[in-house]
Formats: C-alpha cells, sequence, structure tokens
C-alpha cells in the first residue's frame, strides 16, 4: 500500500470504525470531521449480533460488550388493542444461533468505543472543525479540498459524510435523499419516569395505523430510549429540531392509552423527517468509495444503519489488505461484496414499516395472525440472512 493515508471525510460511527479496520491492518488515515468536536446525539441504538461480529473484526469487542445493555426480547405489540403480537426471545437459544447477543447503547458510549480506539492508534489522526467540500484524483493519489480552502493529499478518500456527502455528491450526484414524509421524535427519559408496568427488559415496539413507538433501556438501566414515528407528511428534511410535546402528542391520539402514556412521559422531544435513498450499484470512482449512510441510506425500521457502517469498515479494511497496492481494485473489491446486502436492508426497511409497522384494518389484522403464529426458531430462520453477518 501507498504511503500516503487515507482520507476519511465524516468521523461518525462509520468513518471511525473505518479508521480503526485500516489501522488494525497497519494502514494510516486521516479523519477529517466538520463539527467542532466528535459526538453523536444523545439517543439510544439497537445493535443485532451482526454488530458485535463487525465489533470483533475491528478489535474493540471487548470495549463494546461492556457498555451494552443486554434486553431479553423483541417485543410488537399492538397499539391500538395493546396486546402482544409477537415476542423473540434473546436468550440462550438466539446467542447460541448467531453466536453474538442482542444489545442496546447509548449512541454516545458507542462512538466513544471507537473515539478511544482512534485515539490509542498511532494510526489515526483525527482532524476536526475540518468541512470536506470536493475532491480531485488522478492515477497517483487522490487531493481532498477542504472548506477552509486546505487541500490534504492521500492514496485514497473514504466518503463517511452521512446522508448529506458532499463526497457522494461529486461521485453520483443524484441530488436530496428521498423525504419518507415520516416523522421521528427522540426522547430519553430516567428510569423512574417510565410507567412501572412498562420497565421491560425488552427493545419493545407499539405498531399502529401510520405510527409506532419504539422504548427500550438505557446506559445501565438508567433511562429508557422512546423513538415514536408518525406519518405526517413532512415535506422537507430535517434533522435534530426541538419540538413541542403537542406536536408528539398529535400522531397518537388513535392508540390504546398504554401505548399513549409512554408518550406522556417524553420530554425535551426533537424530530428527525426521515429520508432514504433507493439502492444503487456503484458509489466507487477511482480511489474514491462511499461508506456508510453516504452510500446506503436507509430507514432505521431494521435498526440497521450504524450496523451497516459497522460491515462496511470491516470489509473495507479486508479489501484494502487483500488487495494491497492496487487500491482501485480493493475499492472495486469492497463495493461488491457490500452493495446487494446493503440494499436488501435498505428495501426491507421501507417494507417492514409498510407491512408491519404501520398497516391498519385488514392488513394489521393479518399481520397479527402471521406473526403471532411464529415460533422462536421461524423467527431465527427468518433474521438470519441479517443476523448471521457478513460470511453467508
Ligand atoms: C431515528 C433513528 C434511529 C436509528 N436507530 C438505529 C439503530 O437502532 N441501529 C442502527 O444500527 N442504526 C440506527 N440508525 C441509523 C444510524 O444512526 C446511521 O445509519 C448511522 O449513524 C450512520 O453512520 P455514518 O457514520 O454513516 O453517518 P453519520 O452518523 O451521519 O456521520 C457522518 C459524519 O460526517 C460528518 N460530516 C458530514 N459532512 C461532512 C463533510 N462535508 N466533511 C467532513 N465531515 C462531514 C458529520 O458531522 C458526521 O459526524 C437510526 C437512525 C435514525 C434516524
Amino acid at each position: 500500500m501507498e504511503k500516503l493515508p487515507i482520507i476519511i471525510a465524516g468521523g461518525g460511527i462509520g468513518g471511525l470504525a473505518s479508521a480503526i479496520g485500516l489501522a488494525q491492518k497497519g494502514l494510516a488515515s486521516i479523519v477529517l470531521e466538520k463539527s467542532a468536536q466528535l459526538g453523536e446525539i444523545g439517543a439510544g441504538i439497537q445493535l443485532g449480533p451482526n454488530a458485535f461480529h463487525a465489533f470483533d473484526a475491528l478489535g474493540v469487542g471487548d470495549a463494546a460488550r461492556k457498555m451494552a445493555v443486554y434486553i431479553d426480547n423483541l417485543r410488537l405489540m399492538d397499539a391500538l388493542s395493546g396486546d402482544e403480537i409477537a415476542r423473540i426471545p434473546l436468550g440462550d437459544d438466539f446467542r447460541n444461533r448467531f453466536k453474538n447477543p442482542y444489545a442496546v447503547v447509548h449512541r454516545g458510549d458507542l462512538h466513544r468505543v471507537f473515539q478511544d480506539a482512534c485515539k490509542a492508534s498511532e494510526l489515526v489522526e483525527i482532524k476536526t472543525s475540518t468541512e470536506v467540500v470536493n475532491y480531485q484524483q488522478d492515477g497517483a493519489g487522490v487531493t481532498v479540498i477542504m472548506k477552509n480552502g486546505k487541500r490534504v493529499k492521500g492514496c485514497a478518500l473514504i466518503g463517511a459524510d452521512g446522508l448529506w456527502s458532499k463526497v457522494r455528491k461529486q461521485i453520483i450526484g443524484d441530488g436530496a435523499p428521498l423525504v419518507s414524509g415520516h416523522t421521528t421524535y427522540r426522547s430519553v427519559i430516567p428510569y423512574d419516569l417510565m410507567p412501572e408496568d412498562l420497565r421491560w427488559n425488552a427493545a419493545t415496539l407499539w405498531a399502529g395505523p401510520k405510527c409506532h413507538i419504539v422504548h427500550y433501556p438505557l446506559s445501565d438501566w438508567k433511562s429508557f430510549n422512546l423513538v415514536v414515528t408518525y406519518h405526517n407528511d413532512a415535506p422537507k428534511p430535517v434533522a435534530g429540531l426541538p419540538v413541542s410535546h403537542e406536536e408528539v402528542r398529535k400522531g397518537f391520539e388513535h392508540v390504546a392509552p398504554i401505548a399513549q402514556q409512554i408518550i406522556e412521559r417524553g420530554k425535551d422531544w426533537k424530530l428527525w423527517v426521515l429520508c432514504d435513498r433507493d439502492p444503487i450499484m456503484n458509489w466507487v470512482e477511482g480511489r474514491v468509495a462511499l461508506l456508510g449512510d453516504a452510500a446506503h441510506p436507509m430507514m432505521q425500521y431494521l435498526a440497521q444503519g450504524a450496523c451497516m457502517a459497522m460491515e462496511d469498515a470491516v470489509v473495507l479494511s479486508e479489501a484494502m489488505e487483500a488487495y494491497s497496492g492496487n487500491i482501485e481494485q480493493a475499492l472495486q473489491a469492497y463495493q461488491t461484496r457490500r452493495r446487494l446486502r446493503t440494499a436488501r436492508v435498505q428495501l426491507q426497511s421501507r417494507e417492514v414499516g409498510q407491512h408491519i409497522y404501520h398497516p391498519d384494518g385488514a392488513h394489521a389484522a393479518l399481520r397479527n395472525q402471521i406473526m403471532g403464529t411464529k415460533t422462536a426458531e421461524d423467527w431465527f430462520e427468518v433474521m438470519s440472512w441479517l443476523y448471521d453477518g457478513l460470511e453467508q
């Protein structure tokens, strides 16, 4: 591999996971992050067993396992009747089947695992307050141009700069992401505020017509993460805007009192108008490639965006090692191994929203009938393509 470092645009989960994956293979990188400080919003994130396969491959398995809350079940509830539709046990049988647990974590804790690993590595340099706007490349390398006019030269550029990626704009130029018309509201509440009869050791999803509610414990059970979503046909993308309780309540007036009381406990709500993109077959141009949300932004309905970004980082670093000396081939190999798996997650995330989380009437009754009769083994089979991780 050449002497110049690999430049990574974006210090989110995907960017830092890539830096640490490359360092494990002996490859130096510079992470350019536009924010003044590295970090993540104060909310939770779910991690399927495939995320733990990725942690291990990236050499941060022990640190990642320490900060997780291990839940007993995934529960699907009917938000109109208040009844349970399905329950997927995450105990020994699940762990033996997928060789790893299912867990929930605070985003800040997860990001810190990668930050700490990057800081401990001599092969990773992180520059904050550094926004990438553009790049130029020739056969010998890539010159990355920053907003302040400065330039940095690398042997490759990885665009891990998220949903609104500048690198994507240049490689693909496919305009703004697609606005779904679904709006998500997030809140983290202290343990004591959660209604006592709902302090479940589960990631729970209440599915209702055009809406759903998710909650799970966080940070050693000190708090609960609330993520609630409804269709309001919001026309424009918005991220992280503070919003009134009344606006959140409006989307859930039709659900059962037990589900409504979860909304009532939320405070300091912030909203995200959800966006994704259609999958694409090419996200590589010469020595430049996309990774994470920049490459394959998806609805969060399978809780897999960050998991996919970490898997990308594993595959990228393996390809860079396997094709050492030929970056263009390495990036092609990375893309070939990732594009259909991530396309499947993008498309199925949309489908899950439409057919499982948000239907009404006969469609919802059919969902309840089909999902309510599945055994744990059936569920493991349904999820194996995703949770088995990379190697199938
Ligand atoms: C409501 C919600 C719930 C979710 N729940 C889950 C879940 O449970 N499990 C899961 O796996 N995923 C979940 N996701 C998805 C997950 O959050 C994302 O897929 C993941 O964070 C993407 O990581 P990334 O590093 O690719 O992008 P980002 O996290 O967007 O990071 C991009 C980074 O690049 C920086 N940047 C942007 N532009 C530039 C530039 N021009 N120059 C330099 N830096 C730049 C940004 O500041 C940021 O730090 C959820 C998403 C949402 C919206």
